[in-house]
């Protein structure tokens, strides 16, 4: 099969389906196709690790020459950037194909795709359903079978949480692992890229592309990158796994611990011993996560101001006036939410009752997960509480919304990796997700133990 016969099988699928999954904001076809002639023209190149292969970037990734909007107004004009971010960069080395720019919440803050500010991205199992966020274009592009391998990020779940709902493998590397140069900064301290995919083998594939250290990010570790595909050995013996009794608690579905209670009972029958484990700290991960995270983005979104960065508006009289409404007009509710939260958390007078009592609790929420991995390889449990849910029906209660990620955020704080992968499907047929959560830098076991279940 040629590069230009796997490109146009892209667009094509995407011309008949994404109308109602709505994955992409932005579509790459003429560079993608001028691309894959040219790759078709030199197949001496074949060895790349990626050649030819059609992906799609979330669109919070910088894409030279191609818009980046992070499914923002306020970069409803970014058409022409200027460079591209370190993983895109990797891709393009390894000679992969973008096919376009995905759909994500606003500046990835959304656990649904809703806050998108263009469209919302549907769940490709059933259109009536919310396809997770925030990069729920990723994960529905995959389970739609638009493209074979995304990329996405993950700041509380944004990776895992969509891999999940949709029934792809999404991964979470070890913070640190991919470097975030040129990814529109959330919460830099918890932000990761990673890659969402069909099968495990192509996500450690992916995964060996994208990550190394990187000069141009400062918080990328510089630690060897191993060949990931060759930790899939099938071979689980005497793994010894931890399972979260808080992971298993009232607030998770019946048929989503039986689904989880199943996959325990295949990896015993494979050799490994699963016990039941406590991290007691959990309970506070999520009122942790929300002040630390919003913090971080009340910073970073500061340069969004209508002059360094986005659009600006077009009926000011004086400048102060001008910042004021390139910001009420660019940014939407949520974002405007986060921004007013964590402006509040850093303020003098707040902050030591906050910000600063919020990164104690980090603290003790990653001493939870290094005291299980003293006796255990991996930490296995459920990707989120529930199946998808239906479109608008959590939109107006951001609670409930972000109580959606309980499952997934305590590895965000503890900075450790995990996956989702398929595990059965619900009774209305939704898809179910196992989370693997390794040990730092550890990404191989996760792979080897995800590999033997699939
Ligand atoms: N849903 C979480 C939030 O809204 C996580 C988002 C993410 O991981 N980017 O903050």
């Amino acid at each position: 099969i040629s590069v230009t016969e796997l490109v146009d099988e892209s667009y094509k699928r995407i011309g008949e389906v994404d109308d109602q999954v709505k994955a992409f904001l932005t579509l790459n076809e003429e560079a993608a196709r001028v691309q894959a002639a040219e790759l078709d023209e030199k197949r001496g190149e074949k060895g790349a690790h990626l050649f030819g292969l059609p992906i799609g970037v979330k669109d919070n990734i910088v894409t030279k020459g191609l818009r980046t909007t992070a499914g923002s107004q306020f970069l409803n004009n970014f058409e022409d950037p200027l460079y591209d971010a370190t993983v895109v960069n990797k891709l393009n080395e390894a000679k992969s194909v973008t096919i376009g720019k995905l759909n994500m919440d606003e500046f990835a803050m959304g656990s649904s795709n809703e806050n998108s500010s263009y469209y919302a991205a549907r769940n490709p199992w059933n259109t009536d359903y919310v396809p997770g966020g925030s990069s729920g274009g990723s994960a529905a592009a995959v389970a739609a079978g638009e493209v074979p391998f995304s990329l996405g990020s993950d700041t509380g779940g944004s990776i895992r949480q969509p891999a999940a709902y949709c029934g792809v493998v999404g991964l979470k590397p070890t913070y640190g692992r991919v470097s975030r140069f040129g990814l529109i900064a959330f919460a830099s301290s918890l932000d990761q890229i990673g890659p969402v995919t069909r099968t495990v083998e192509d996500n450690a594939f992916l995964l060996e592309t994208i990550a190394g250290h990187d000069p141009m990010d400062s918080t990328s570790a510089n630690v060897e990158v191993p060949k990931y595909t060759e930790s899939l050995t099938g071979d689980v013996k005497g793994m010894k796994i931890a399972v979260p009794k808080e992971y298993l608690s009232e607030g998770v579905a019946p048929e989503i611990k039986e689904a989880v209670y199943a996959a325990l009972k295949q990896y015993e029958d494979l050799g490994a011993e699963w016990e039941e484990v406590s991290l007691p700290h959990s309970k506070y991960a999520l009122s942790t996560y929300y002040l630390l995270s919003s913090s971080e983005a009340s910073a970073n979104l500061a340069r969004f101001d209508g002059v360094r960065y986005g659009r600006r508006t077009e009926n000011a009289e004086t400048m102060l006036d001008m910042f004021k409404r390139s910001r009420s007009e660019g940014f939407g509710e949520e974002v405007k939410r986060r921004i007013m939260l964590g402006t509040f958390a850093l303020s003098s007078g707040y902050y030591d009752a906050y910000y600063k009592k919020a990164q104690q609790v980090r603290t003790l929420i990653k001493n939870d997960f290094e005291k299980v991995f003293e006796d255990y390889d991996v930490i296995m449990g459920p990707t989120t509480p529930n199946t998808a849910f239906k479109v608008g029906e959590k939109v107006d209660d951001p609670l409930t919304m972000y109580a959606n990620d309980i499952l997934t955020i305590p590895v965000n704080l503890a900075g450790v990796p995990g996956i989702s992968i398929p595990c059965g499907f619900s009774d209305q047929g939704l898809p179910i997700g196992l989370q693997i959560i390794g040990k730092h830098f550890d990404e191989g076991t996760i792979y080897r133990a995800a590999h033997a279940y699939e």
